[in-house]
């Protein structure tokens, strides 16, 4: 196996899609090569295929087994991909069962993270980006469970690094700021 692996996580809204596709922008510039992947595009095509859901927004209300098998599914279609790897995902999901693990054991075996970013704003910042955009169904949720979905992130990254000796690496994405974000991105990504 070959390539960098850097899994990117982040609380829905936090901007990680954003800052990933303008990061790959200034890496390709550089002519250092990385392909993104979505890790719950890759759940959904099994989930859609297979009529479980018929919108990615859904699949965090799955019953939670069904969300394991597709998180295998998909975490073994990740893991035999060759190169510079950029794994867009959550290190944890907010289920009606609790928080699940994005990156449990057999996740984590398949894809050899080198790192696990966490992409972090302030709570009130998030809230607002999930109202204004209308192309997700985003849970409506207040700013204090948003503070205790990014220290459970935290909590979350720590357990995968104790697990691969993988560092972990916080990107702020602050409003009016992305330039920042795209910096410290690239940074880790190089
Ligand atoms: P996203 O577009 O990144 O918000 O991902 C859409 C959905 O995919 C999430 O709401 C989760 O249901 C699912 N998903 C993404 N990554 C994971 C993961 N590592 N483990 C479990 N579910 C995931
Ligand atoms: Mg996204």
């Amino acid at each position: 196996m070959s390539g960098k692996r850097v899994v990117i996580t982040g609380v829905p809204g936090v901007g990680k899609t954003t800052v990933i596709d303008a990061s790959m922008k200034r890496l390709a510039e550089e002519k250092i090569p990385y392909k993104a992947v979505n890790f719950g595009s890759c759940m959904f095509d099994t989930a859609k295929a297979e009529g479980f859901v018929e919108d990615r927004d859904q699949m965090r209300t799955l019953d939670k087994d069904i969300q394991k098998k597709l998180q295998k599914l998909a975490a073994q279609r990740i893991g035999a991909m060759e190169g510079n790897i950029i794994v867009d995902t959550h290190a944890s999901v907010k289920t009606p069962a609790g928080y699940l693990p994005g990156l449990p054991e057999w996740v984590l075996t398949e894809l050899h993270p080198d790192t696990i970013v966490l992409v972090e704003t302030d709570e009130d910042q998030i809230l607002l980006r999930r109202i204004g955009d209308e192309s997700r169904k985003r849970d409506a949720e207040g700013s204090r469970s948003i503070v205790e979905h990014q220290q459970m992130n935290r909590a979350f990254a720590a357990a995968y690094a104790m697990m691969t000796g993988c560092t972990v690496q916080i990107v702020r994405n602050e409003n009016f700021l992305l330039d920042h974000a795209i910096d410290a991105m690239v940074t880790v990504l190089r």
